[in-house]
C-alpha cells in the first residue's frame, strides 16, 4: 500500500517527462484545462496517437517494474530488522512522517501538472454560475436595428470545425497532393460563398478558442467569460429558435463552451459515431420558424481514422497524412449535406464554417511549441442572393475582405453583423462585416497573446 502511494506520487514528475519528450516543452496551463474537461475516450485517443501502444504498454511495464522493485526491496530491509526489538527513536520518525506529508501537501501542487490541473479546476467550477450571470444581462440587450435579415422564416447555420489546418487542405493549397476538398474547391467559384484566404485561430485548443469565438471576450478586450454575452442569447434575443446540436459525448461535460451551448433552446446530442449523425439532429428543425443553428462535431480530431467510416477511407496509404486527410474529405462531405439541407428545407440565408484550430500532423495542436499549423485555419460563408439583396453593404463588405487578416475571435461580432444584431452588447472593430473593422496583420494575435 505504501509503496503503491509512493509509486502514484513519482506519476506528475513522469507525466512532464513524457510531455518533454513529445513536444519539447514543459506542460502548460491551458493543456491541463483541456484535460480537466476532456472526456476518457478523447483522453485515450489522445494517448493512442502520440504516445502509441507500445509506448503506453512500455511505461506501464516500466512503472509495474518499479514498484515490484522497491516492494521486493523493502520487504527485504523489513525482515532484516525482524529480530531487532530495539525502540526507534520517536523524534525520527517524527520528522519522517512530516517529510513525507510534506511532497504531497506542499511540493506537489508546485509541479506544473498538478499546479495547473487544480488552477484549471478551479476555474471551471468558478464559471458555473455563467448561466444564472447572462440570464440576468438577456434582458438587457437593446438592437440598434429592428429589421430582420430576411423577411420570411428562415434559418441561420454556423458550423464549428474541429482540428482542420488549411496548409493541409485542397480548396487553400492546389498543390496539395491529395483532393481532399471537392465541394469547398467548387464552392470557390460560387459567386454566394467567400472563402477567406488568411484566417487565424486565437489560440490551439478547443476551449479558450470557443470561449472567444461565441462570445464578446475576445484578445482584444479585458472581458471575463462571466461578463461576456454570447451569440446564442443575442440570436434568440433577436428572435431565433436557437439550436446546438453536436455528438460529442458528455452532457454534463465541464467545457466552458458546453455553458454557452446550454443558453441554446434546444440542445440536441446525437450521440453517433461519426459527425453525419447531426444531420439526422437537423431534420428535426421547424422550417416555418426563425432558426439559429450551431452544430459542433468532432470534425478532424485526432485520432484521424476514428472520423470517418471505413468506406469513406479515400486515400489508401497507410500514414497520419491519408489518416488527415480522408477526415478532412469526410468533413468536406459533411459540409456539403448540411448546406444541400438547409437550402432544401430551411430557407437558409447563411451558413458561417470555420474550424476551431489547425493541426500539426505530428504533435496535434498543443500550444506550446507555437507552430504556424497549428493556428492556421479555413473559414467560409455563405450568403444567399436575398441576403445579398437586403443587406448589400455587409455582403460587399466581407467580399473585399476575402484576403484580409482575420482571428477567429472576432466570430461572435463578425456574426452580430451578419444577422443584423448590431446590439449594446457588440463592437464594430472585431466585425469583419463592418466598415469599421480595425485589426491588420500586424495588430493581431494568436496563440493566446503570446505571438
Ligand atoms: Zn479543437
Amino acid at each position: 500500500m505504501i509503496d503503491a502511494l509512493m509509486l502514484f506520487l513519482c506519476i506528475p514528475p513522469v507525466i512532464t517527462y513524457i510531455h518533454y519528450i513529445i513536444y519539447g516543452y514543459p506542460i502548460i496551463y491551458e493543456e491541463m484545462l483541456a484535460v480537466y474537461n476532456t472526456n476518457i475516450r478523447e483522453a485515450m485517443e489522445w494517448a493512442v496517437s502520440y504516445v502509441g501502444w507500445g509506448n503506453i504498454l512500455l511505461n506501464l511495464m516500466g512503472i509495474l517494474g518499479i514498484y515490484a522493485f522497491v516492494h521486493y526491496w523493502r520487504l527485504k530491509v523489513i525482515r532484516g530488522y525482524k529480530d531487532n526489538r530495539k525502540q526507534r527513536n520517536k523524534y525520527i520518525v517524527l520528522a519522517v512522517v512530516i517529510a513525507l506529508f510534506y511532497y504531497p501537501l506542499f511540493t506537489l501542487p508546485k509541479t506544473d501538472c498538478v499546479g495547473h490541473f487544480v488552477l484549471a479546476a478551479k476555474y471551471s467550477n468558478d464559471i458555473k454560475h455563467y448561466s444564472k450571470d447572462i440570464a440576468d444581462k438577456y434582458n438587457a440587450i437593446q438592437f440598434v436595428n429592428d429589421a430582420q435579415i430576411c423577411d420570411t422564416p428562415h434559418t441561420v447555420i454556423m458550423v464549428v470545425g474541429e482540428s482542420a489546418c488549411r496548409d493541409l487542405m485542397k480548396a487553400y493549397n492546389a498543390n496539395y497532393r491529395y483532393d481532399n476538398t471537392p465541394w469547398l474547391s467548387q464552392c470557390k467559384d460560387d459567386s454566394n460563398f467567400i472563402v477567406f484566404t488568411n484566417a487565424y485561430a486565437c489560440q490551439s485548443l478547443t476551449q479558450q478558442i470557443l470561449e472567444n469565438a461565441l462570445t464578446e471576450k475576445s484578445y482584444y478586450n479585458d472581458k471575463s467569460l462571466l461578463e461576456s454575452m454570447n451569440i446564442i442569447d443575442i440570436a434568440n434575443k433577436k428572435g431565433y429558435k436557437t439550436y446546438w446540436i453536436t455528438d460529442l459525448e458528455g452532457e454534463d461535460s465541464a467545457s466552458t463552451f458546453s455553458l454557452i451551448a446550454e443558453r441554446a433552446d434546444n440542445v440536441i446530442h446525437t450521440d453517433g459515431e461519426y459527425d453525419e449523425s447531426m444531420l439526422d439532429g437537423l431534420k428535426q428543425i421547424d422550417p416555418t420558424e426563425n432558426n439559429f443553428i450551431v452544430l459542433h462535431g468532432r470534425g478532424t480530431h485526432s485520432a484521424y481514422t476514428k472520423r470517418y467510416p471505413k468506406e469513406k477511407d479515400v486515400f489508401a496509404e497507410e500514414d497520419r497524412e491519408a489518416e488527415y486527410s480522408n477526415a478532412l474529405r469526410y468533413v468536406d462531405d459533411f459540409l456539403k449535406n448540411v448546406y444541400n439541407y438547409g437550402i432544401e428545407h430551411l430557407n437558409m440565408q447563411a451558413m458561417l464554417y470555420y474550424s476551431d484550430h489547425g493541426e500539426n500532423l505530428q504533435t496535434g495542436h498543443g500550444p506550446s511549441d507555437h507552430s504556424f499549423d497549428k493556428v492556421r485555419i479555413p473559414i467560409f460563408v455563405y450568403l444567399s442572393k436575398d441576403y445579398q439583396n437586403k443587406n448589400r453593404d455587409k455582403f460587399q463588405q466581407l467580399l473585399l475582405r476575402k484576403d484580409d487578416f482575420y482571428i477567429n475571435d472576432m466570430i461572435y461580432n463578425t456574426l452580430c453583423g451578419i444577422l443584423n444584431a448590431e446590439s449594446n452588447f457588440y463592437d464594430a472593430g472585431e466585425d469583419f462585416s463592418s466598415k469599421e473593422y480595425k485589426y491588420r496583420l500586424d495588430d493581431l494575435w494568436t496563440f493566446g497573446k503570446e505571438v
